[in-house]
């Protein structure tokens, strides 16, 4: 038996130790918050947790591979899911358009509005509908695969539906781009941004619709709560408030970390799950990055960040004029460093579990790229400062949408707002990163294995490392690097 130690518990650090905890290793978890589960939660209050508004739980049906994967770390567990009418809703003024599971509806609803762009329409749907369920390698990493493995195709990624096809070199900006009609361009663009893959509206959509992407009830923190209990139920240990701020190395090889209270940890082994920028820069050193992350590091324009300023409210009442999902557009309004008009929602009025009959959440987000995160950072210097403009921007956030809403009028109370400047001091994520680099065209072959340059005892695991986005990648990245232990363990 060895001991194990494990730096974050977000979903890759809870991930790698359910698979290293079951092979009868003694794994313990360093965590720098008060809670488990990572970027999948944010803390409102003194004690009161919300989920980060994740989209859904790619991969829940039966069929797709990673379901075993769910299973295994305890995340389904007796959870319930609720299967919506509308994968994605846009408003704009008064028009309104539906991205409906039921694909056919919204062909017929969008050739009505737009019949100039039936044949893209059509293209686009088809290919959505005929989506299926994708081919995710969440076996073993492919360097640790021998010959008959991958002629026996076990571990191959992709999605052979020739229908995608032609949108494999594009981005979702030029696939919007491709309809006259300028609220199908929102709808499309407001979903995910215009920087990420074409593929990955596809596949968000078509995982949708293809019942592979439900909505959890109690929602991502459900999901966090089920894998952190299995992983206590095991036997194992979350140190919580317990930030890792110094790793020592010698001759290779890990031979203690310390918490910022001075206290010293040894292990036999590693697996640094938190931020891998962060892990780099301020714990083990960014001699030992491999080149493909250095680069991506580098600040080239090619690996974009994606950030968000979030806001959380209370909603008194019932509206008949908002749906679950949706985005809605605005005048332009100044967030961060540029003005923005599309403010992104849910609305939990499906989950009972949420609040109480006469209360529900609401929770809406606008994108904040780069350039905003620095913008935030500048005026972060003075706490006072980064209040004042969160709580201006979250006003006006509230106004559009009473305005947008009207039955929601006087019934919103802010309950929080988190700038880029919560996820990075919260998480220590890099540029304030709510996933991984986005998923964009020149990203695509990027990457980059949980080994770390020079050290034998420590693997890597997080969304940094590439391939898969969100929290499919988080996961797969844990179990990989939990594999890889046990590869040099034996
Ligand atoms: C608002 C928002 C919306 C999102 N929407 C989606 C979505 O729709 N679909 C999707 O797939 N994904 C989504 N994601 C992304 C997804 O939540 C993340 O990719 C995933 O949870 C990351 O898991 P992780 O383990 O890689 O990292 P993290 O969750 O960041 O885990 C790292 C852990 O390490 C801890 N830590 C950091 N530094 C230290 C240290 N020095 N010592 C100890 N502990 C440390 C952190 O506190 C954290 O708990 C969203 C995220 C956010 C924030």
């Amino acid at each position: 038996m060895s001991k194990i130690a494990i730096i974050g518990a977000g979903l890759s650090g809870l991930t790698a130790a359910i698979y290293l905890k079951e092979q009868g290793h003694d794994v313990c978890i360093y965590e720098k918050n008060d809670y488990a589960g990572g970027r999948l939660i944010s803390k409102e209050g003194n004690e009161t947790y919300f989920e980060n508004y994740i989209r859904g739980l790619a991969g829940c049906s039966k069929n797709d591979k990673m379901y075993e994967v769910w299973e295994h770390i305890g995340a389904i567990k007796d959870t319930k899911f609720i299967r919506l009418k509308r994968f994605h809703s846009v408003k704009s003024g008064n028009e309104e358009l539906v991205f409906w599971r039921d694909t056919q509806r919204s062909k017929k609803e969008m050739i009505a509005r737009s019949p100039e762009d039936e044949e893209q329409i059509t293209k686009l749907l088809d290919a959505v509908a005929s989506f299926g369920i994708e081919r995710i390698n969440v076996k073993k990493p492919i360097d640790m695969t021998n010959q008959f493995e991958l002629m026996a195709g076990g571990v191959v990624s992709g999605n052979a539906n020739k229908k995608l096809d032609s949108y494999e070199n594009m981005n979702i900006g030029e696939l919007a781009a491709k309809f006259n009609d300028p609220l199908i361009r929102l709808a499309i663009i407001s979903l995910l941004g215009t920087d990420a893959k074409a593929y990955e509206f596809l596949a968000a959509y078509g995982n949708f619709v293809a019942a592979n992407a439900e909505i959890p009830i109690g929602g991502f923190l459900t999901i966090a709560k089920n894998i952190e209990n299995k992983f206590k139920a095991m036997g194992g240990k979350i140190f919580l408030n317990c930030e890792i701020v110094k790793a020592d190395i010698k001759n290779k090889r890990v031979i203690s970390i310390e918490s910022a209270d001075e206290k010293t940890v040894t292990a036999d082994a590693y697996i640094f799950a938190a931020d891998a920028n962060y892990v780099f820069m301020n714990l083990l050193g960014e001699k030992h990055m491999q080149r493909d992350m250095k680069k991506a590091f580098s600040g080239t324009k090619d690996f974009k960040v994606e950030t968000v300023f979030g806001l959380s409210f209370l909603f008194e009442g019932k509206t008949e004029s908002m749906y679950s999902n949706g985005a809605l557009e605005t005048d332009a309004f100044m967030l961060g460093k540029d003005m923005r008009s599309i403010i992104n929602y849910r609305l939990y009025d499906y989950d009972e579990t949420m609040e109480n009959e006469s209360a529900t959440r609401l929770f809406c987000f606008v994108r904040q790229d780069e350039e905003d995160y620095l913008y935030w950072k500048s005026i972060s210097i003075d706490k006072e400062s980064l209040e004042a403009a969160a709580m201006q921007a979250a006003e006006n956030i509230k106004f559009r949408i009473e305005e947008a809403f009207p039955d929601t009028k006087n019934k919103l109370k802010i309950l929080k707002c988190y700038t880029p400047i919560y996820f990075e001091e919260n998480y220590n994520s890099y540029l304030g990163a709510v996933r991984g680099f986005c998923p964009g065209k020149k990203t695509g072959n990027y990457n980059v294995s949980g080994n770390i340059k020079g050290i034998k005892n420590a693997f890597l695991a997080g969304s940094f490392l590439g391939g898969v986005t969100g929290i499919r990648g988080a996961v797969i990245s844990g179990k990989f690097a939990a594999l890889r232990m046990l590869k040099v363990l034996k």
